[in-house]
């Protein structure tokens, strides 16, 4: 049986200040306020497990840990098949510089591993996003979105972040590079896992 979630808080476990503001618009009808992570000085944790699951519970238990409140949050990635869903919780290594994170080179370097082991097209891929809801007295609640489709050469479109110019989603014939905020999102794995999230747990 799922937990049902029944404060009127809940911490965000992320400094993304994008993630918190949507977050904060799904719960205000709920009537629950919204707490973000650097409100609170939270540190970010390690991410040290190998898997969405893993690393998406180190954060939610640790931020739990830190403030007392119910904590929610978010690991998510690209999983390539001919690469054995390489880079996935790596995702955002991939685009690590000392100057800051480079996407293009994460994208060109996924597809140059394609090309050196020749694989096959339609290139598949995944996009995956896991949210943790864990309480004070350490239970929590695990909710897997994903959304899928393929690899394009060259990348294409200018909207969004990360590898959204290299991916276009099962159904459509453009990236989500090229979709609009509010087609992406209806189709997006974060919104899978948000649906998923809100029965569950919230209605
Ligand atoms: P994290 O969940 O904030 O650790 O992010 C993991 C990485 O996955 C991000 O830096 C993005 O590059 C990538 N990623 C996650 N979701 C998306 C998406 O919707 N579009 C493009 N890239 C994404």
């Amino acid at each position: 049986m799922t937990r049902k979630f029944t404060e009127d808080r809940i911490l965000i476990a992320t400094h993304n200040a994008g993630k918190l503001e949507e977050m904060a618009q799904l719960f205000a009808p709920r009537g629950i306020a919204v707490v973000g992570a650097a409100e609170m000085d939270l540190s970010e944790p390690d991410e040290t497990e190998t898997t969405f699951v893993g690393n998406a519970r180190i954060k939610a238990h640790a931020a739990v840990k830190a403030t007392g409140l119910p904590a929610l949050s978010d690991d998510s990635g690209i999983e390539v098949e001919a690469l054995d869903n390489a880079p996935g919780v790596y995702t955002a290594d991939w685009a690590e510089t000392p100057n800051g994170r480079d996407f293009l080179m994460a994208m060109t370097k996924t597809h140059n591993l394609l090309e050196a082991k020749k694989a096959p097209h339609p290139r598949r891929a995944r996009f995956c996003a896991t949210l943790v809801l864990a309480w004070p007295d350490g239970h929590d609640e695990v909710f897997v979105g994903t959304v899928n489709g393929t690899l394009v050469w060259p990348i294409r479109g200018a909207l969004g972040h990360g590898y959204d110019p290299m991916f276009q989603p099962d159904g459509h014939e453009i990236t989500f590079a090229e979709m609009d905020a509010d087609s992406k999102n209806a189709i997006s794995h974060r919104a899978d896992a948000f649906a998923k999230l809100m029965k569950g747990c919230f209605d």
